[in-house]
């Protein structure tokens, strides 16, 4: 069974979905139904409740575990209730040491839910700048890293942290939702599991909210996993999961743009006078550039720029724009502009004393498949 794998641009298209065995039916049905026929109490067919098992949601599972290269999948009404479920492996009083820049929505579950309602002991540090060894405390259970980050873009070695963590025997989660499974694989480099929205470039269409975690090779893991889901039942919807499923098809096709359209646009701005600096791990510039060459195949299309001028300047140039639209979210065909600050992270600049502040000039695009050149003269007749 060493079957040589297809090339990823074969298996977004095929992996978990096979022609329905009754019609044929090519794409995967939607199977909406909360409950399961039983030939005899107690024998159901592998399918009894929606909750607990379905088959469209076992398809986008299957299918991403593939893209992930790993063996279990499990998917969520939302990245977050993914994140959630990891947080449930642990027990009051253990202690997780997360990057210091991270999503605002899981900074918020970490400090308002987990903190307080799951006694958890939370500390944040740059990857980059400590010594792993001297953070894990007898009661580290698990390493939250996310790569890039949001916003900075921040870069950590995913291989260098995999292998300090096995040594300790603490779980490692790598939340890939900025690189996305075309740009970078973490169970290849050691990670116990990753994490994504899928609402971002997974379904890469601004249409449903969705999240995912993947294992491989971890019976014991790819259990309790399943068991939490279940218990805890925040589940997406056969629908949710037919379109992420649909998403995924040209999910390597949507990434080779955004990732020629990043590099392009990443470099029209760092020439731009109005901006004083951008942050995109494709540069030469960025501080861990090396480290996302060697871990990543594409650095997608998540740009952190910063402007020279005031509040007032700053919302001017994005009301400018022309085909960015204003809005939270990322990863999908079109592109959006957002301030940080104001909208995905204004949780964090609320908890100044612990997380550090994002700045108000601190702008972050996320760009999307059109033409780079259209982009560009959007941007180019906004920043005047
Ligand atoms: C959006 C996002 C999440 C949360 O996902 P939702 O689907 O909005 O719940 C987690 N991590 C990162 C990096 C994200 O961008």
């Amino acid at each position: 069974m060493n079957k040589k794998r297809d090339h990823i641009e074969t298996r977004v298209v095929h992996a978990g979905v096979k022609p329905e065995p009754i019609t044929g039916a090519v794409m995967t049905p939607i199977f909406a139904s909360s409950t399961f026929a039983q030939k005899e109490p107690g024998k159901h067919s592998g399918y009894e409740y929606g909750r607990s098992q379905n088959p469209t949601r076992d398809a986008l599972e299957t299918s991403l575990a593939d893209l992930e290269n790993g063996t279990n999948g499990f998917v969520f009404s939302s990245g977050l209730a993914a994140q959630s479920a990891i947080l449930e492996l642990l027990r009051p009083g253990d202690h997780i040491i997360a990057f210091d820049d991270l999503y605002g929505g899981t900074f918020r579950l970490l400090e308002e839910i987990k903190k307080k309602s799951s006694a958890i002991e939370i500390s944040y540090v740059d990857f980059n700048k400590v010594d792993l060894n001297k953070v894990i405390k007898k009661n580290t259970k698990l390493i939250w890293i996310e790569t890039p980050t949001n916003p900075l873009l921040k870069i950590t070695d995913l291989k260098k942290i995999s292998n300090i963590a096995k040594k300790h025997k603490v779980l490692t989660v790598c939340d890939n939702t900025f690189a996305s499974p075309i740009n970078q694989n973490p169970l290849d480099l050691g990670i116990d599991i990753v994490n994504h929205s899928t609402t971002k470039y997974i379904n890469g269409h601004s249409d449903i909210i969705g999240g995912a975690l993947v294992i491989k090779n971890n019976k014991k893991l790819s259990d309790k996993l399943a068991f939490i889901q279940n218990s805890i039942g925040a589940v997406p919807s056969p629908f949710d999961c037919f379109l992420v499923l649909r998403a995924i098809k040209t999910l390597a096709l949507r990434m080779k743009q955004h990732n020629s359209n990043g590099i392009k646009i990443a470099k029209f701005l760092a020439n731009h006078k109005k901006i004083s600096k951008v942050l995109y791990p494709g540069l030469n510039t960025h501080p861990q550039f090396k480290i996302a060459k060697k871990q990543m195949s594409g650095f997608g299309s998540v740009i952190t720029f910063y402007h020279k001028g005031n509040l007032k300047q700053i919302k001017k140039f994005m009301q400018k724009l022309k085909i960015f639209v204003i809005a939270e979210s990322l990863g999908g065909v079109e592109s959006l502009i957002e301030s940080p600050a104001l909208m995905t992270h204004a949780y964090v600049n609320t908890k100044k004393n612990q997380l550090t502040p994002i700045p108000i000039n601190l702008i972050r695009i996320s760009v999307g498949i059109e033409e780079s050149n259209d982009l560009i003269a959007d941007l180019k007749q906004a920043l005047i």
